[in-house]
């Protein structure tokens, strides 16, 4: 219920103050509908969102879309699907979809929970390198970096960081063959000013929340993605495709931000 009073209140924020249109970064978490959380959307409803991503929208592999918006390209009526943190049922359920669809996507992936087989909490059963392999195999599918470790950006020691980022690096690249290029900041929290630097000196990108499209111009290694949650359904997703729903993000930013208080991962 308090869900959806948010996602009113910012979609009237939005017809007071028109959102800008640009590259629009969908992030999902889990599919399946198998777990509690929030952001474990049941199949179907997955894939009504992806048949209409394809009906509307040009999807480009995240790659492709990085290197033409460095080039400064407007990139309106564009969108790109992320997947973070590397649970099995991102091959096992999401990817069946995308290839019906022929739609690309990028998981980002915390590469110490595959290495040693650790779940992500709330019941995320972790996927397997040999998955991914075969799920990059297809051609649909992009294992980006999302730290080893899970590590929160805007409060690991910079030294700390950057010996994780290439651990993760090397674990991609000794496990499928190629390095990362992008990395997706866990929980979406942007890295203090000593990190960032730590980042820019590694990736091509790197991914905070924000629910609003990338606009040209926009700092490569802060760019916005739009969360995707199980309770915005198709009426809110269509709202999220076109780059809307900002004040959403704003609210859930200060909850989190007291939520996260005291951890590290
Ligand atoms: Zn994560």
């Amino acid at each position: 219920m308090a869900r959806t009073l948010v996602k009113t209140a910012a979609s009237v924020a939005d017809l007071a103050r028109r959102p800008p249109s640009g590259l629009v970064v969908l992030c999902y978490h889990r599919v399946g509908g198998r777990t509690p959380v929030s952001v474990d959307l049941p199949t179907p409803l997955f894939a009504d969102q992806i048949a209409e991503l394809a009906a509307t929208t040009t999807v480009l592999e995240l790659d492709t879309a990085v290197e033409r918006h460095l080039a400064g390209e407007d990139l309106s009526g564009h969108a790109c699907v992320t997947f973070d943190d590397g649970t099995a049922d991102i091959v096992e359920e999401a990817l069946p979809v995308l290839e019906r669809h022929r739609v690309p996507a990028t998981v980002f992936v915390a590469t110490r929970h595959v290495d040693e087989g650790v779940d992500f909490p709330g019941g995320g059963r972790v996927v397997s390198w040999a998955a991914l392999a075969d799920a990059a195999a297809t051609g649909l599918l992009t294992v980006e970096a999302h730290t080893h470790g899970h590590l929160l950006c805007d409060r690991a020691d910079p030294g700390v960081l950057a010996d994780d980022l290439d651990r993760c690096r090397d674990a991609i690249a000794g496990a499928l063959g190629r390095a990362p290029r992008h990395l997706a900041y866990p929980k979406a929290l942007a890295p203090s000013p000593d990190n960032l630097a730590v980042v820019r000196a590694r990736f091509r990108s790197a991914w905070v929340a924000g629910t609003r499209a990338v606009r040209p111009g926009d700092d490569p290694h802060l760019l916005a993605r739009s969360p995707v949650q199980t309770a915005d359904g198709l009426v809110w997703f269509r709202r999220k495709l076109a780059g809307g729903l900002g004040l959403e993000d704003r609210i859930r930013g200060a909850v989190d931000r007291r939520r996260h208080a005291g951890a590290t991962t």
